[in-house]
């Protein structure tokens, strides 16, 4: 007994002890400000890398948690799931990645490993799936996972994805979210040339399925509530633009599209994209509104419009994510990204103008500005 505890105690005191110490940005209540924070990680373990981040995206899912939209958070909170780096340390089993390499991190760093949806490759859905921030890590004593407006980061090498030598790294960061979630869906459907397509919700997001649709040669509308964007759609490929406040612009759309996707992350009316696929069509909902604020569908709407199929979708597996990754470097698929400094004030900053739209298309801070 006595000798059992003195073994706890010590490999307690070792984990403890090879803690990762680590500095970045948190929040300390849903007042959005935010300061410098320093914290530890858990220790690098056999199969896990340690990752210097160069680059973390801003991510309008981050403004939604910070703000307390879906669910109450626990603070402070270093928010980030949209993570470009350099690998510092591996563990002695890690075969994937050597010192050196690039590797990203998008919104998981764990899951089962068991279940159906593990075995499948879409860990996203594994009920026990540890997100990369906001989550309490059941493989590490559950401690409080903090995310990617840090300097560094510790994880099981199997949810870190290899990014490619050639990779324009600056832009790499946002398709470890915003990318994998609109490439996962477009690709599940099979959008093909000619395709008549739309985006709704012309951000992050959006910008990332307009030119994954527009690559496999389907005719893409693009659907947003400003004018300030009509011009970046068309430089993007799309064959119209939809300013949904005005009525002119929605005329004669009804019954023609195969396939939409919405990223809207405010109320809206899903009946309106509904109307406009035609017999077959599917709407992919990945735009996660603040719970208050959600839109809904009456049951009837889904029997008038018969026919077509309305579902959701999250990020991707792991695998996907690698293909994906691949696919947009090989093909120069990147986002529009607006450099920031890693500087609390601006990343305050930054996420007003998120919500205030102003953002053309995605947030990047530089995580080497990091003092
Ligand atoms: P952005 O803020 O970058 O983009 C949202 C876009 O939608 C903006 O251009 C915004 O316009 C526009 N918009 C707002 N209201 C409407 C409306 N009523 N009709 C049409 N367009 C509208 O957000 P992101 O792309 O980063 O994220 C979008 C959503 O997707 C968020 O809710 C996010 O949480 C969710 N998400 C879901 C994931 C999943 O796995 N399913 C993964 C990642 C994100 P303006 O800029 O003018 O305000
Ligand atoms: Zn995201």
């Amino acid at each position: 007994m006595t000798l059992l505890w003195t073994v706890a105690f010590f490999t307690t005191a070792i984990a403890q002890e090879n803690r990762i110490p680590s500095k970045g940005f948190a929040v300390f209540s849903a007042d959005g400000q935010f300061k410098p924070y320093e914290f530890t990680r858990h220790a690098v373990g056999d199969n896990d890398i340690e990752i210097r981040i160069l680059y973390a995206g801003i991510c309008h899912s981050d403004v939604h948690h910070v703000r307390q939209d879906w669910a109450k958070e626990q603070f402070p909170m270093v928010p980030g799931h949209e993570i470009a780096g350099r690998i510092v340390k591996v563990g002695k089993n890690v075969t994937k990645f050597k010192v050196g390499d690039l590797a990203g991190v998008g919104c998981m760093i764990n899951s089962c490993g068991e279940c159906e949806a593990c075995k499948e490759n879409r860990e996203q859905y594994c009920s026990n799936v540890v997100y990369t921030y906001h989550s309490h890590d059941q493989f590490h004593d559950y401690e409080f996972t903090q995310g990617g407006y840090s300097n560094n980061i510790v994880l099981t090498e199997k949810f870190a994805v290899k990014i490619p030598d050639n990779a324009k790294l600056e832009k790499v960061a946002p398709l470890l979210c915003a990318g994998i979630t609109t490439y996962s869906p477009i690709h599940a459907v099979g959008v093909k040339k000619g395709d008549k397509v739309g985006v709704a919700g012309f951000g992050g997001l959006g910008h990332m399925a307009v030119q994954y649709m527009v690559a496999l040669g389907a005719q893409v509308t693009v659907f947003d509530i400003t004018e300030n964007k009509r011009a970046d759609a068309k430089r993007l490929g799309a064959i119209r633009y939809v300013n949904v406040n005005n009525p002119e612009d929605l005329k004669g759309l009804d019954n023609t599209m195969s396939f939409i996707i919405s990223t809207i992350p405010a109320n809206y009316d899903p009946y309106m994209y509904i109307k406009m696929l035609k017999l077959d069509g599917q709407l992919c909902i990945v735009g996660l509104p603040a719970t208050a604020n959600t839109p809904s569908i009456r049951i009837d709407k889904f029997v008038w419009q018969g026919g077509r199929k309305v579902f959701g979708s999250q990020i991707g597996g792991i695998k996907e994510t690698q293909e994906m990754l691949d696919y947009s470097v090989a093909n120069n698929i990147y986002p529009e990204v607006e450099m920031i400094k890693a500087d609390g004030a601006t990343i305050t900053d930054a996420y007003q103008k998120v919500l205030d739209g102003k953002v053309k298309f995605r947030y990047v801070i530089d995580m080497s500005t990091l003092k």
